[in-house]
Order: C-alpha cells, then structure tokens, then sequence
C-alpha cells in the first residue's frame, strides 16, 4: 500500500471583475467548491491509476462528504482523522484577467499528531511505499519514523521550503520536483546545476524532474534518463504533477521498468492537461492503456 500523509482542501473559487479592495464587499454570481490539495489530488491520482492508497490526514467532524467524494474515487479513507478543526480551505479570487488572489487556511492539515503518525505507520509493512508533500505538519517526525520502519519514503516538497527540504533529504528515496523547485532547493539558478547537484548532494537519493512540457528526467548517482513528453492540446495545467506523481508511484509499486514508469505517468499528465479542473481532470489507468495504444 501507499501511505500518503497529505493535505486535504476546500478550493471556494469565486469569479470576480477585480479584486475585492480595502474596506469593499463585492457579490460575485459565480462560486464553485472543489475537492483540492496536492494530498487529495495525488491520492486521487493514485487510486485512478489503481494503486492500494491510504490516505493519511484530518478534515473537520462534520465534512464528511469530503470522505465520500474520495472514496468514491477510490481512496482508502479510514486513516482520516475527524476533528473539531476546520477543515483546511482556499479562498480563490479569479479576476477577469484570469489571475488569483488566495488565502490559504491551512486547518486540519496541520493537526496531524505523532500518536496517530505512530499507529498508522504501526500497521505499514516493508513494502509499503509513504508519501508526502510539503503542506501538512511533521514531516520529519513522520520521514524518521517510517524510515526506521524500513518503508520507502517519496516527498514532492511542493511548496518548496528549501531549509525543510534539506533537513529531511537524508530520509528520503526517492524526491519529486520540478525544474523551479529543483532549482531553490540547490539554490542555483540553472537547471543543469540542479540536475548536477543533487546527487552530488545526496548520494542515496533517486530524483524525478519533471519539466512541464518537455517530459521528465529521472537520476540518481549512475543513472540518467529522459522521457519526453505526449504531444497534446493543453487548456489548463492544474494538476499535472499530482497526476505524474499518482501514476509513477503506482507503477513502481507494480514493478515496471523505470522507462515504461515514466511513459505512463507523461501519458497521463498528458491527458489531465487537455482537461479543466484538477482533481477530475485525472484520467483513470483505462484511460491511459487507451492513449498508449493509439
Ligand atoms: P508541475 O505542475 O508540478 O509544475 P510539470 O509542469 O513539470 O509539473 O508537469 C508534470 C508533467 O505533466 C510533465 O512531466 C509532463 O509529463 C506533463 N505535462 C505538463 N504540461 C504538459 C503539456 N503542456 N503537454 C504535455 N504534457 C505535459
């Protein structure tokens, strides 16, 4: 299985002509709420792609629907504590130029305590696979407790906090960045430097680059490859590393061969981006046999 401690979010999006100004109240007539959260929206990556994933996190007591949605989707949710702390959410101004304003309420998700680290990892067995990102609380607690286990630890330190990242480096198997988070975490400003760094850096690490619509890198200290990416109409990006990450992982844990990993994971952040939305922009492994054999 898949232990993916991570975030859990309410996106509230409201379109509005600008910004709401200092002292203005402003009606917007256009409000939708959208399961988010690079946590949910990995876990349901993973679930689409077929992987066992349990989801590791809290929402508040009385947002259970929340459970719902992701079980439908597929995701095991019984390690989802439910709490009289408000579920974490995203206030999302859109003005007519299509940019945002955002506030981030980060709630449940860092609620997380080490009592509940401890029995979930308790019931985790050396083939399991934990997962992070970087918008939930005691990540090193959980990297150093899963690791001592012996479990195989993946973090997308998204976002980046370069001192967080460096501290916990030594804990992980395998990281997961783009080309600009590749880029502050060595704090260098060129990609090759990154890409050169890194393993110097870090000798035990395997590292995945993805680099938008050019494809993906994958290399540790003897080994380097490239995928390139699936030519295809992209309308919204939104979702696209959280859909490589789901499909990567669940095809190592089905012990592909790295290079067919890779091509599958770039074919499905293909198809996500041809789709709006995030979560339900992610294609199901069906799918993505299709597209691979078209
Ligand atoms: P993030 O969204 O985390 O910054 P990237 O932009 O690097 O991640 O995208 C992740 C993966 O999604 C890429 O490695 C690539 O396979 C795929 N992808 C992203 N943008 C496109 C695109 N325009 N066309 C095809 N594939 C894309």
């Amino acid at each position: 299985a898949i232990y993916n401690f991570g975030s859990i979010n309410l996106d509230h999006l409201y379109q509005l002509d600008h910004f709401v100004r200092p002292g203005e109240t402003m009606a917007s007539d256009s409000y939708q709420c959208l399961l988010g959260g690079k946590g949910a929206n990995q876990s349901v990556a993973l679930a689409k792609a077929g992987a066992d994933v349990k989801h590791v996190g809290a929402v508040h007591k009385n947002d259970a629907q929340i459970l719902a949605q992701l079980s439908d989707l597929g995701v095991n949710t019984d390690l989802i504590a439910k709490l009289d702390v408000p579920t974490g959410h995203a206030i999302i101004q859109l003005n007519k130029e299509a940019e945002n304003a955002i506030i981030l309420f980060q709630g449940a998700n860092h609620a997380l305590t080490e009592e509940q680290v401890d029995q979930v990892l308790a019931q985790a067995s050396s083939e399991d696979w934990v997962l992070l990102q970087n918008e939930t609380n005691l990540i090193q607690y959980i990297m150093r407790q899963a690791r001592a286990k012996g479990l195989k630890v993946a973090f997308n330190p998204a976002p980046m906090d370069a001192q967080l990242a460096k501290e916990v480096l030594p804990f992980v198997d395998l990281l997961i960045v783009n080309e600009v988070e590749a880029m502050d975490l060595i704090g260098v400003n060129d990609v090759d430097a990154a890409i050169d760094g890194l393993p110097k850096a870090y000798p035990e690490l395997a590292v995945l680059m993805t680099l938008g619509k050019a494809g993906v890198r994958y290399f540790n200290q003897d080994q380097n490859l490239f995928v390139e990416a699936f030519s295809v109409k992209a309308v919204d990006t939104t979702a696209a590393g959280d859909t490589f990450i789901g499909f990567c992982l669940s095809a190592l844990m089905d012990q592909l061969d790295m290079k067919e990993v890779l091509t599958r994971a770039c074919a499905a952040s293909a198809i996500c981006v041809t789709r709006m939305g995030a979560s339900s922009a992610i294609p199901s492994i069906s799918e993505v046999n299709e597209f691979l054999a078209e």
